[in-house]
């Protein structure tokens, strides 16, 4: 049976090609991608998916199923497809967009023999505000027991972890004066932003090693003879888990109720961009996808590398048995986001390997179908890792 998906695969791969070089040459930024969307849609359309786009209140995302109607698990593979500013896909979602379709489509070739389900979900703007979060919170994982998504990257690692992640803004609100003539009128809300950043620069001695607190001063006064009557702070706060890092937000935000307090400045706190989730890897999930990986021909799947960053995918992990591997482009070395990035996404070796990639997840999807025993190992290690 796995021998005939390589068949299957061999029969489209070129239009996979087609669809993934089609959206290198149509680049859209987050929440935008209609071209690429509905690329990706017609494809799914021409074999026989029933698409509903525009979930979750987002135009440009969507969800396809192909349903055997027989009993089996539900199999979901996550698709990105939205480009950089500039750099256009110097991520390379093009290749994610197009392998997690081109998995979904394989994998619907035997499901009426094997049963099961698959869906294809379409998950717009992963690199601003992340439609998996959403898509995790509104429930539309409820009907799905395993949530696939395969990132390229220089080199093929192991799925791994990101960090939980706040987007946090503190704005304080004082009283403009005279900054030489009567300051002592004024109420300087400059100050409280910059006290807030001494209090969390006192606060680094204090956390674990994971924890990363960058900010910037949005706004900071309009003139230096004017006291500042409005400043404005934007803070990324990331933990390794998200309990943790509800305690180290928790603390950040009594810093700023001091820096208020100091000052007399008013303080409005409030998210500037959605929440994410640490990644939760599920190992049986990521050890059953690089056995697969590795037997399309990749030779090498390194150990997930240590990451700093956070992923939309992380709060897909919390509702669901997810990975989110990278397979490597062949050059060791090649940055993301950039463009030189987004030019090896189109050349004929990165064809090869996003057919590889695709037959990788579909074989994946086939063995939780067809192997009670590993999903039923799947299962119980994500009762015990997450909730
Ligand atoms: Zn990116
Ligand atoms: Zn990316």
């Amino acid at each position: 049976m796995k021998e005939q998906l390589k068949l299957h695969l061999d029969s489209f791969q070129d239009k996979l090609w087609e669809i993934s070089d089609y959206l290198y040459h149509h680049p859209e930024l987050g929440d935008q991608e209609f071209q690429s969307m509905q690329k990706l849609v017609d494809f799914l359309e021409e074999h026989q998916f029933t698409v509903e786009t525009g979930i979750v209140e987002r135009p440009t995302a969507f969800k396809a199923v192909f349903d055997s109607k027989k009993a089996g698990p539900t199999i979901a593979y996550l698709s990105e497809y939205d480009a950089l500013p500039e750099v256009g896909h110097g991520c390379g979602h093009n290749l994610i967009g197009t392998m997690s379709a081109g998995a979904g489509v394989l994998l619907s070739k035997v499901v009426n023999e094997i049963g099961g389900r698959v869906v294809v979900l379409g998950t717009p703007a992963e690199e601003t505000n992340g439609a998996k979060v959403p898509m995790a919170e509104q429930g539309i994982f409820d009907d799905i027991d395993a949530a696939m998504i395969l990132h390229p990257a220089d080199e093929s690692y192991e799925s791994g972890e990101s960090l939980a992640m706040d987007a946090i803004q503190f704005e304080f609100r004082g009283l403009t004066s005279h900054a030489a003539a009567s300051p002592e009128k004024g109420i300087n809300a400059l100050d409280a932003v910059i006290q807030l950043f001494n209090g969390i620069n006192a606060l680094r001695q204090h956390v674990t090693s994971d924890v990363r607190i960058h900010g910037i001063i949005k706004e900071g006064g309009v003139a230096a003879n004017i006291v500042p009557d409005k400043a404005v702070a934007q803070f990324y706060v990331r933990a390794k888990d998200r309990s943790y890092l509800n305690e180290v937000v928790e603390k950040v935000k009594n810093i700023a109720h001091g820096a208020a307090l100091m000052t007399g400045a008013e303080l409005h706190i409030s998210n500037y961009e959605l929440s994410y989730d640490d990644m939760v890897t599920n190992k049986t999930l990521s050890d059953l996808f690089t056995k697969n990986l590795l037997s399309t021909g990749v030779r090498e799947v390194k150990k997930a590398k240590d990451s700093y960053g956070s992923i939309d995918m992380g709060n897909v992990s919390h509702v669901v048995p997810a990975i989110h591997p990278y397979i490597g482009l062949d050059s060791p070395g090649l940055i993301a986001h950039t463009r030189e990035f987004a030019d090896t996404t189109i050349t004929e070796n990165s064809h090869k390997i996003l057919s590889k990639g695709t037959l990788a997840m579909a074989l994946t999807g086939y063995d939780l179908i067809t192997n009670k025993e590993v999903f039923e190992k799947m299962n119980s290690e994500f009762r015990q890792t997450v909730k």
